[in-house]
């Protein structure tokens, strides 16, 4: 099967509907990232309309994903583009807001991708499904260049969005128990891990 063109397909899908999936680059470095630390078990908070899963899945036969998606029109062309690609042996998808849902399992990568108002409590509440070395990511940290600049020429809902994840960040840095790099990729990507993992 042609992979390349159902990407393209998927691609022109989000731009066409306004879907946010990852950029082009972002998810370059999310799968080399995946390969390179041989990460295997994906949980992966906010599906759309599965472009990130299915590039994940795609980075090798042992990576399975568990991916949440509270939109339901999004997660039935979820479900769609994963059967185009035959990865339904591989890929979970579950219709529920993510801050209901109780997972039990444990995970080599949480990716957090969903509502930006709402990271410190999804990583909160998902660090406990992290396995002992393993990684939380998080897209959009840098929110088109939204963060830390200029707020007062933003709307109102603008500007708490925005002040939302300048907390987020700051949770990230100032965190006891995680340390976290940010990289200039993408929409701008975090990288946490436990503090801890490092001296064992
Ligand atoms: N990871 C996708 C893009 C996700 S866009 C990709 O790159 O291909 C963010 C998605 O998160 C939206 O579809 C939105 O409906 C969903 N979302 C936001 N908050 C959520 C929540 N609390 N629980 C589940 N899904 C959520
Ligand atoms: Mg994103």
């Amino acid at each position: 099967m042609d992979y390349e063109y159902l990407i393209t397909k998927m691609e022109k899908y989000a731009d066409q509907k306004g879907v946010p999936i990852m950029e082009k680059d972002g998810i370059n470095f999310l799968t080399e990232f995946i390969k390179l630390n041989n990460v295997k078990k994906i949980l992966e908070i906010g599906t759309a309309i599965g472009y990130s899963a299915i590039n994940m899945a795609l980075v090798d036969d042992g990576v399975t994903v568990t991916s949440i998606e509270r939109d339901k029109d999004r997660y039935l062309q979820a479900i769609k583009n994963v059967k185009e690609f035959n990865l339904e042996d591989r890929i979970t998808l579950l219709l529920c807001d993510a801050l209901e849902v109780d997972i039990d399992d444990e995970f080599d990568l949480i990716f957090i991708d969903a509502a930006k108002s709402q990271y410190i409590k999804f990583f909160e509440k998902f660090s406990k499904n992290l396995a002992k070395k393993g990684f939380i990511v998080t897209d959009n940290i840098d929110f088109h260049g939204l963060t830390n600049s200029d707020k007062s020429v933003m709307s109102k809902n603008l500007r708490q969005l925005v002040t939302k994840l300048e907390k987020y960040i700051n949770f990230l840095k100032d965190n006891e128990e995680f340390k976290t790099r940010f990289f200039k990729v993408g929409d701008g990507i975090a990288i946490s891990v436990r503090k801890k993992s490092y001296n064992e």
